[in-house]
């Protein structure tokens, strides 16, 4: 019977994971993956999650289940920390979930159960969005957001394409930190595009998951926070796996901001009628770590200022990278006004291949490459096989 499966492709990032440790080089670099690495080259595990953990293991009374919404308590806090005065006294729908993915799927889930017929996604986007909008039985209608060769936003094409979006269908919007490349929307820009959504009666989905890597942690939830005050319903897709390291853990929720406590409740129990045919009850552990440092003021303050130290790391070889490789592709000056961890660099896949070959450095064929994974004292000798190219 499992005969009638057909084998199917290796994620191609597991795969270069599987490239870059098998090359026994000295001085290799991974540019591949995409989670955060410090000066060591570790993902480290942030001193407040490690102090909430101690302090769960002495005080956690039981395993026992908790409810298909997950702790509200946790989805309180998460949900301040997020959209602040935007999101407060605002009617909402929320649910736990097993990471920023299962938020997505959950959100996916639930609009086809409203009948949404399409999802308006940007070009290029994190490849997981579009698979998981069409394995929930959603259309996918893709327009241009990023020009690779001029490091641009196409903000007006993405605009002209919004405006003939039909009433009731959705519109996924990275909140910042955009990944695969870096770029995001103005302040401007923002107001602009949550007019337009307002006006044509969209419904946005907006992916934030990268919180506190870019500008800081309000200033990459500005752009949601204005977008929520302009439009009657939205939902949001939280991750916590890069703001709270919490990667492993599945830490992660859904929110619908609604236009009254009638609709919420409605949101909410589907929300968890559909968790409950999927995976049922969320993870906990990951929740409980995030509810116990945000109900906390000295934990918060230390993961803050944990967190403000990543992002100037990344925001520093960002800097260096820029200045670097800009002398040769003036255009890549770009790098330095993007944020968070990723940038898609203008490389043919013959370059990227290159690259991988003849100087051990490894990132995908699509270009993008992970700030992150650099440590500092490597950058100027990155920055010159890059040159050579
Ligand atoms: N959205 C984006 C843009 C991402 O890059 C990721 C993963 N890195 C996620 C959502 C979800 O992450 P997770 O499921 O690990 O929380």
């Amino acid at each position: 019977m499992f005969d009638a499966l057909t084998r199917q492709p290796d994620d191609p990032l597991l795969a270069l994971i599987g490239l870059f440790r098998a090359d026994e080089r000295a001085g290799k670099v991974d540019l591949g993956v995409g989670v955060y690495r410090d000066e060591t080259g570790a993902t480290p595990i942030f001193r407040a999650v490690k102090e909430a953990e101690r302090r769960l293991v002495e005080t956690q009374p039981t395993k026992a289940y908790v409810g298909p919404e997950g702790d509200p308590v946790f989805l309180e806090r998460l949900w301040d920390l997020t959209t602040g005065e935007a999101g407060r006294g605002r009617a909402t729908a929320s649910l736990q979930t097993p990471g920023g993915s299962g938020a997505l799927r959950l959100a996916a889930d639930l609009m086809a159960r409203m009948g949404t017929k399409g999802i308006w996604l940007g070009l290029p986007s994190w490849p997981n969005h579009a698979s998981i909008f069409k394995a929930a039985g959603l259309e996918v209608i893709t327009y241009p957001f990023f020009d690779i060769p001029s490091q641009a936003v196409l903000f007006d094409r993405m605009m002209e394409a919004l405006a003939g979006a039909a009433p009731g269908d959705a519109v996924l919007l990275h909140a910042s930190c955009h990944n695969p490349t870096g770029a995001n929307l103005s302040a401007d820009q923002w107001r602009a595009v949550s007019a337009l959504i307002a006006e044509r009666g969209l419904l946005p989905l907006i992916d934030i998951a990268y919180q506190g890597y870019g500008r800081g942690l309000d200033e990459d939830a500005a752009g949601l926070r204005t977008l929520l005050a302009a439009v009657p319903e939205a939902l949001v897709a939280v991750s916590c796996s890069k703001s709270f390291g919490l990667y492993r853990e599945r830490t992660g929720a859904i929110y619908a901001a609604c236009s009254s406590a009638g609709a919420a409740l409605s949101v909410r129990t589907n929300l968890a009628a559909l968790a409950r045919t999927s995976y049922s009850m969320p993870p906990d552990h990951g929740a409980a770590i995030v509810s116990t440092i945000l109900g906390d003021a000295a934990l918060t303050a230390d993961w803050k200022a944990e967190i403000e130290s990543m992002r100037l790391r990344i925001a520093a070889i960002r800097e260096r990278l820029a200045t670097g490789l800009s002398a040769r592709w003036q255009v890549l000056t770009a790098v330095r006004e993007q944020e968070g961890m990723f940038s898609l660099l203008p490389l043919e896949e013959a370059d990227v291949l290159k690259l991988r070959a003849d100087h051990a450095i490894y990132m995908p064929t699509s270009g993008r490459i992970n700030i992150a994974g650099l440590k500092t004292a490597e950058v100027d000798a990155v920055i010159e096989k890059f040159l050579s190219l």
